[in-house]
């Protein structure tokens, strides 16, 4: 098959496999531990988290390491609100979040406006871009206290514009999270430079294992731990996930070393498919974001508004692999809140359908794809032709 949904998760790499094994294997004892054996494992939790922080442009002292993004989520945003709201003596209490965060982010934002904490979601444009205008606004209130945006989005690449929001946000007196979980091996990512306050990454999207990440805390930013414990430096109790460490540092590693080349190489067969899909399929074909700056990896396209479900079934049946972020349930396709959030229709939300590129996709695997939707999205394509007036 052709896997073209490295956006949801990546194979991990060989090396990655092979230093798991080696920390399960050899470095099986706990690293709190004050023994020989406990101080190996210390040992490879310090050089891992060197070498993952050195990745993502960190301190090793900003650098928590939680079961993935959706922790490190949920500790950056009951974190930071508990602070300021401590800090202000109950003034600044408000949290924005953008119209197109991941679902599991939503579903926090949404469970604290329902237990009373003032939450606004920040627009974005038809190409998905962050309002900033929107964004300016909101922050006028005064009461804001954390505004929690995402590096990339992981539906349609869009990348937002961290810098000139961690600039306002600072403007403002309030503190930013960024979701950069689809940054991490797709753009140059630093955190130290970014502005960001707190900063959540997830190794399976780089080719490293699932279950760990990381949550980025500015030095000097006394968060407030979701799990009690001393590990961590108090900022996550629990036994270190040492395999799993050992692992995202080796995929920290592997991506730092070919990163500019798999950029451009995706990025090149991004156009290419692109490209190819237009040249072969009658018009109706829209790229979502198009015009906005997007992660080379990602093309998101509608075919008119014909449901996800049935492009990507046929095009599973025809060996190739692909996504939508269109939710299917028992009722049905649930439209995709991103696309809702560009403006699109329900129908049009329906129809999105992700290609993700990853740095192993082949220009093989790209011309395979291109003729599988000749093949079998063409068809339904042309059924779906407005009759001639
Ligand atoms: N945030 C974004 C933008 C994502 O794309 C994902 C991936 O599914 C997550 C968070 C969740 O990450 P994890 O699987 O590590 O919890």
């Amino acid at each position: 098959i052709v896997y073209l949904d490295h956006n949801a998760t990546t194979a991990p790499a060989p090396e990655v496999v092979d230093e798991m094994l080696d920390a399960l294997q050899r470095a099986w004892a706990n690293p709190s531990s004050t023994h020989e054996p406990g101080q190996m494992a210390r040992r490879l939790l310090a050089d891992a988290r060197t070498r993952i922080a050195s990745f993502l442009g960190c301190q090793g002292a900003e650098l928590v390491f939680t079961s993935g993004a959706t922790e490190a989520n949920h500790q950056a945003i009951l974190g930071a609100l508990a602070l300021a709201r401590a800090e202000s003596a109950g003034a600044r209490r408000r949290l924005l979040v953008s119209a197109v965060e991941h679902p599991g982010l939503l579903a926090l934002a949404e469970r604290l406006a329902g237990e009373g904490v003032p939450v606004e979601r920040i627009a974005v444009d038809a190409r998905g871009q962050l309002d900033l205008a929107d964004l300016d606004r909101q922050l006028a209130q005064g009461d804001v206290a954390l505004v929690s945006v995402m590096g990339a989005n992981n539906e349609t690449g869009v990348v937002m514009p961290v810098e000139a929001v961690a600039a306002r946000v600072r403007a403002a007196g309030a503190r930013l999270h960024v979701d950069a979980t689809q940054l991490a091996g797709k753009a140059r990512l630093h955190f130290g430079r970014s502005g960001a306050d707190l900063m959540s990454v997830s190794a399976h999207k780089l080719h490293g294992p699932k279950g760990i990440g990381a949550l980025l805390v500015r030095k000097g930013l006394a968060l407030p731990a979701l799990l009690a414990g001393r590990q961590e430096r108090h900022r996550r109790g629990g036994t270190e996930n040492l395999p799993g460490i050992a692992g995202f540092a080796a995929a920290c590693d592997r991506a730092a070393r070919t990163l500019d080349e798999d950029l451009a190489r995706m990025a090149r067969l991004r156009e290419a498919l692109e490209d190819g899909l237009r040249a072969v399929l009658p018009p109706g074909l829209a790229v979502l974001g198009e015009g906005a700056e997007r992660l080379p990896n990602t093309l998101c396209v509608r075919f008119h508004e014909i449901d996800s479900e049935r492009v990507l079934g046929r095009l599973e049946r025809a060996g190739i692999v692909a996504a939508s972020g269109a939710a299917c349930t028992a009722s049905g396709t649930q439209p995709s809140h991103v696309l809702l959030a560009m403006g699109c229709s329900a129908a049009q939300a329906r129809a999105g359908v992700r290609f993700s590129l990853g740095r192993d996709t082949t220009p093989a695997q790209i011309r395979r794809t291109v003729e599988a939707a000749a093949r079998v999205v063409h068809p339904l394509m042309q059924a779906e032709q407005p009759a001639p007036a």
